[in-house]
């Protein structure tokens, strides 16, 4: 699954792994896996992100086909955050060929700059418990108020515009990148990730040409 942060991949990729009955190998965790997991990998893991680096792509490959070699991943997988680069791409695809694998499908949540900007900015939470508010979408009784609890709302640093700005300057050239590799290689589905959460699914679905469960 490819898409911008903000894009409802993550959510995207959770519930076509539950219909599908495969696996979400989800990056993020994948990593804080292999730190507990306690093997060496995970501590060669454990070193970069102590550090704050980045893990680099041989590593993370690494634990990738580490985590698609168990049982469950035998039918395959829904890989979510993971490639990020074009490079990265490239080198999944020489790993996975090894072992007579490959990319099967490369799904697109495509969501257009603005929506994308104006989604992850207008993100509040709760003091108390994080409940979540969005100033469009879903705004509190009272401004500034958690509807739940009482407590005062407030904006992550990472949420806020000028750093939203940031994220997507860094996050969305390299995305392209594999998006353009996909394209290139014939596998790429691109459907719009703009519409309710049901209907975007709906779209995956199709384009994965299963079944639904
Ligand atoms: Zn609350």
């Amino acid at each position: 699954m490819v898409g911008a942060p903000g894009a409802g991949k993550g959510t995207q990729a959770q519930i076509l792994a539950s219909r599908l009955g495969i696996p979400h190998v989800a990056s993020g965790e994948l990593f804080r896996a292999a730190v507990q997991s306690g093997t060496e990998l995970g501590e060669t893991v454990r070193g970069f992100l102590d550090q704050g680096a980045l893990v680099p792509d041989k590593v993370a490959i690494a634990v990738v086909l580490e985590r698609l070699r168990e049982p469950d991943a035998a039918g395959g997988a829904i890989l979510d955050g993971f490639p990020r680069t074009r490079p990265q791409a490239q080198a999944l695809d020489v790993a996975l060929a090894r072992g007579g694998q490959r990319v099967a499908q490369a799904l697109y949540v495509g969501v257009r700059e603005a929506e994308l900007r104006r989604r992850l900015s207008g993100r509040w939470l709760c003091r108390a418990n994080g409940h979540s508010y969005h100033a469009i979408d879903r705004p509190p009784r009272r401004p500034g108020i958690c509807d739940l609890d009482g407590s005062p709302l407030y904006q992550r640093p990472d949420d806020r515009p000028e750093t939203v700005q940031a994220r997507l300057a860094a996050q969305l050239p390299p995305m392209y990148e594999v998006v353009d590799y996909y394209t290139e290689r014939g596998i790429l589905t691109a459907v719009d990730g703009e519409g309710p959460v049901a209907e975007v699914t709906d779209a995956l679905m199709r384009a994965v040409a299963l079944p639904i469960r």
